[in-house]
């Protein structure tokens, strides 16, 4: 069970609940968001093409994001399992995924949700603004991209609670208590 993807609003906690997950189930954990930075810093090629997007919120083409995800997911480190954070967020990217997996002789494991109200989220993101001084931690932008989740994200819930990958679980609360409660999501086999 160990070929899971991450899935909710911004600021919910999917980076800090990644890297602890990852840590104890010893698969890594892979966020977009994360690699799109560290190019955008390094001003790499893919960096060059993803800055604009990500200052503005926006999602960055599929094109771009599939062939990023595909090069990571090959790399021996997630041959048997991965935690993805932040990708798929788009229908064409659920499907690519399939596809990527598919080849490889694998499927998705499980899609743990973390919810949040929108009050919570922005407070969140507000303060992480003054901490690590995001550059898509402004409030316009913070705005922009809950409006992008709503639109193009939201909808894969349903489409992955149709195929019975999906346990939501309460972003709310501690870190520790969230941790708890996504490793029980993923001991229990009824939706
Ligand atoms: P958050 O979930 O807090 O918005 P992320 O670090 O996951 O932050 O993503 C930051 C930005 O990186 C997004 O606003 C978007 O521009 C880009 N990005 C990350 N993942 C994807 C993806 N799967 N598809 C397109 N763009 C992405």
């Amino acid at each position: 069970m160990t070929r899971l993807v991450l899935l909710g609003p911004p600021g919910a906690g999917k980076g800090t609940q990644a890297k602890l997950l990852s840590e104890r189930l010893g698969v890594p954990a892979i966020s977009t968001g994360d690699i799109f930075r560290a190019n955008v810093a390094q001003g790499t090629e893919l960096g060059v093409a993803a800055k604009e997007y990500l200052d503005a919120g926006k999602y960055v083409p599929d094109s771009v994001t599939n062939e990023m995800v595909r090069d990571r997911l090959a790399q021996p480190d997630a041959a048997e399992g991965f935690i993805l954070d932040g990708y798929p967020r788009t229908a064409d990217q659920v499907r690519e995924l399939e596809d990527m997996l598919a080849a490889a002789g694998a499927k998705l494991d499980r899609v743990l949700e973390i919810t949040a109200d929108t009050d919570e989220l922005v407070r969140r993101l507000t303060r992480r603004a003054s901490i690590e001084g995001r550059s898509d931690d402004t409030e316009d932008v913070i705005r922009t991209r809950q409006e992008v989740y709503a639109e193009q994200t939201a909808p894969l819930v349903a489409l992955y609670s149709e195929r019975g990958l999906l346990r939501s679980v309460d972003g709310l609360g501690e870190v520790p208590e969230v941790t708890a409660r996504l490793l029980g999501a993923l001991a229990s086999d009824a939706g």
